[in-house]
């Protein structure tokens, strides 16, 4: 029987290399949903909704129903594009100009009821695995298995660092961590921020754990 797969946590946990490899394992579909967010970023960046980091909000919601996002999945390879308006941008949306704007595009209301809306009709007929922020407790607050991937700041920051340096990004150590701590702030601190722990979410620290390890303790808390 297909379930839903809820995951949620911070940035840089690690949660879409697990929820990739947990899909192409289950024949599932995966959605990641930060690349949605991410997305919205760059059509407001493209579409002159951003000055000196101040977002036209106005705009930007007026805009919002000329926003497509589709996903395409591989299960076999594990890999997953989204598109924006028919495109691939996939290798647009890790920016640390991007990174720096999500959390606050994140915050407005009709992008994240706009979001929320296409994530549940994606999952409705479940075999799906999903990460973000607000899965486990706003999107599918029914999803069968809750997984809140945690760990150290500076654990993320060097796994960001790695990835960012692997795709040819021109960053620093410091600006990645100082990035991950900000957007860690947003997340957490805020009122309105979509990061919270569901209830009956399963918490996993992986500062200390392979990809294999977590796999493995993920692999068999989806046979219960
Ligand atoms: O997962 P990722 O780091 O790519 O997400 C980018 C940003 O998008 C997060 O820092 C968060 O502000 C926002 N986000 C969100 N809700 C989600 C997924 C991501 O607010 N479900």
């Amino acid at each position: 029987k297909k379930i839903t797969i809820a995951i949620d946590g911070f940035s840089s946990t690690g949660k879409s290399t697990l929820a990739k490899q947990l899909a192409k394992k289950l024949n599932y579909i995966y959605v990641d949903t930060g690349a949605m967010y991410r997305a919205v970023t760059l059509y407001a960046l493209q579409n002159g909704f951003v000055t000196k980091g101040h977002v036209n909000e106005h705009a930007l919601i007026a805009n919002l129903p000329n926003v497509t996002l589709k996903f395409f999945f591989n299960t076999n390879l594990a890999h997953s594009e989204v598109y924006l308006n028919g495109v691939n941008v996939e290798g647009h949306i890790r920016t640390m100009e991007i990174s720096n704007l999500v959390s606050k595009i994140a915050t407005i209301h009709d992008v994240r009821l706009k979001l929320v809306e296409q994530q549940r009709f994606m999952g409705k007929d479940k075999g799906v695995v999903m990460d973000g922020r607000d899965i486990g407790t706003v999107v599918f607050p029914d999803a069968e298995l809750k997984l809140f991937m945690t760990s150290g700041a500076n654990v993320r920051a060097q796994r960001r660092y790695d990835e960012l340096l692997a795709q040819g990004h021109d960053v620093t150590y410091n600006e990645v961590l100082k990035n991950i701590e900000e957007r860690d702030d947003i997340d957490t601190h805020r009122e309105d921020s979509p990061l919270r722990k569901a209830d009956d979410a399963i918490e996993i620290d992986n500062s200390d754990l392979t990809i294999e390890e977590q796999f493995d303790k993920i692999l068999q808390l989806v046979k219960k």
